[in-house]
């Protein structure tokens, strides 16, 4: 299908415009929007950071950034005279007024009928400040929109989140608020609604009644790499599981939308999330794993990366069982896992079906003729699609069974046609689509989930490291599991 792009008219203000993030993804994502005519004449981005830069310098930076995306002849060029540079320093009431002269300025200049884009691309400490600094100071205009795209970790347990939340609601409305979860730019994180709510097939089977259990794995190869700092004061469980595996999490256990709009989504999701069971001290501890890699497989114990406290007791892997307290889901568990330094990189879905009440195939005489359990999987990445596990009746004489997939893949050429996560989700925000990110609710009930066990976790000591390089977690892991009768469908032969 042939979608036509409209164009967006926004003047875009970007706080940590020399930043990583900023240079990795975001100019990428503004270019492949551009070369599709989502942004186009009236569009400018003004850049700031501590650095002192010239706009010819910011210019040469953001071509620099973009240089390896396929272009036509002086369209990088084009595209680069759109972007603007004003040094500042975020914590200077005073510095706001240089930026609030140049965004007047470029929005004359360039027709973007007062509509300003916000983003904060720095280091989290600072949102707060800019948020009201952008109000104090007269950067929010009463024409056009205004809107905020903040980046992660919103928040290091309830309270602070909250602190910050308390912040931009000075300035910002809820629905003017964009928070990045960059999972939910994900194609197949955002396929789970079209299948479940395009296919009744499925959807009528997803409840307690058929389903036996949900499993979420994402899956690190790598370890902490260059992120040793932040990640040591952070663990597995702020960075992946109270943000992503909640969000994927939410979209398996929500109700069906009255409607595909961002609103009616978003209320289902924290309805789902509302009805989240947040345990106890001692569920918690029952119902949590945590790891740290040790030395093994060619590489080094996490405490021995550099940058790490050689004492650390940051869990590099986390597993987790979830409850529901509602009409679909009860009694049925999801149980969720993350870490660095597993077996392999990706990111998976397992909604494992109940086995049927009566199984007539079974001969007391034969083994391995037990009925498999109907497994749908949903590969998020490096592969994008789903596959069916069905039993069907082996080849040949007699009449045993044995499981067989139905697979749909997205072929490569498809995967590369589809949008980078950021590429969306920057496409969404100038349009004013809040369906793929997360509200203040959603973001407020996940860190009231996940607060029980991290006061538990940071007064008792861990036995770590508790697990080697290249395998799928701690054995506990999968005694989480055992202890149900059940196992990870994704294991590796021990
Ligand atoms: P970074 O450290 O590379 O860049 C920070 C930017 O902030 C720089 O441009 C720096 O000059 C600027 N800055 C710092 N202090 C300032 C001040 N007082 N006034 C003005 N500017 C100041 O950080 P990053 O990796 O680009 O990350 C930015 C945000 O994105 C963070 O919230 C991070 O958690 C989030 N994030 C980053 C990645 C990534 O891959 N880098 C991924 C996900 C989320």
């Amino acid at each position: 299908m042939n979608i036509l792009a409209t164009e967006n008219k926004a003047l875009i203000t970007l706080f940590g415009a020399t930043g990583d993030l900023a240079k990795r993804k975001l100019y990428t994502s503004l270019f492949k929007l551009y070369q599709k005519g989502y942004l186009a004449d009236h569009f400018a981005l003004l850049g700031t950071s501590r650095h002192e830069l010239s706009d010819d310098e910011f210019e040469k930076m953001v071509l620099d950034s973009i240089k390896d995306i396929p272009a036509k002849d002086g369209e990088a060029e084009a595209f680069a005279k759109h972007f603007f540079y004003c040094a500042h320093d975020v914590t200077k009431p005073e510095h706001y007024v240089k930026l609030k002269d140049r965004l007047a300025e470029l929005d004359k200049q360039f027709g973007t009928e007062g509509n300003r884009l916000f983003y904060m691309s720095m280091a989290p400490q600072f949102f707060g400040t800019i948020a009201i600094n952008l109000k104090k100071q007269g950067l929010i205009t009463d024409k056009g929109y205004n809107r905020l795209v903040i980046e992660k970790p919103f928040g290091r347990d309830f309270d602070s989140a909250k602190k910050l939340n308390d912040e931009l609601s000075q300035t910002f409305e809820e629905n003017q608020i964009f928070r990045i979860d960059h999972y939910l730019g994900k194609e197949m994180v955002q396929n789970i609604q079209a299948l479940r709510f395009g296919n009744p097939i499925i959807e009528a089977l997803w409840n307690n009644r058929y389903i036996d259990n949900i499993q979420v794995t994402l899956s690190e190869k790598l370890g902490v790499e260059e992120r040793a700092g932040y990640y040591d004061k952070s663990g597995a469980l702020r960075d992946m599981l109270q943000n992503h595996i909640m969000q994927v999490v939410a979209q398996l256990a929500m109700e069906e939308p009255v409607a595909f709009t961002d609103d009616d989504v978003r209320v289902e999701k924290i309805k789902a999330l509302r009805s989240l069971r947040v345990y106890t001290p001692s569920e918690a501890a029952a119902n949590f794993v945590r790891g740290q890699y040790d030395a093994g497989n060619g590489t080094n114990a996490y405490r021995n990366e550099d940058g790490v406290d050689p004492e650390s007791g940051t869990e590099t892997f986390v597993a987790a069982k979830l409850m529901f307290d509602n009409y679909r889901w009860s009694g049925v568990p999801f149980y969720v896992r993350t870490g660095k330094k597993l077996a392999d990189k990706f990111t998976r879905i397992d909604v494992v079906f109940k086995k049927p009440l009566i199984d007539i195939f079974a001969n007391p005489d034969a083994k391995n003729q037990n009925l498999a359990s109907n497994v749908l999987t949903i590969y998020v990445e490096p592969k994008s699609g789903f596959a069916l596990q069905l039993n069907a009746k082996h080849v040949g004489q007699g009449y045993t069974t044995e499981p067989v997939d139905l697979q749909f893949l997205q072929s490569d050429s498809a995967k590369k046609e589809s949008p980078e996560p950021y590429e969306r989700l920057f496409h969404d925000a100038l349009e004013g689509n809040h369906t793929n990110f997360a509200s203040w609710a959603e973001i407020a009930y996940a860190w009231k989930f996940v607060d029980v066990i991290r006061n538990l976790w940071d007064i008792e000591k861990p036995s770590f490291p508790n697990y080697v390089p290249g395998s799928m977690g701690p054995a506990a892991a999968d005694e989480l599991l055992a202890r149900d009768g059940r196992k990870w469908v994704y294991r590796l032969n021990r």
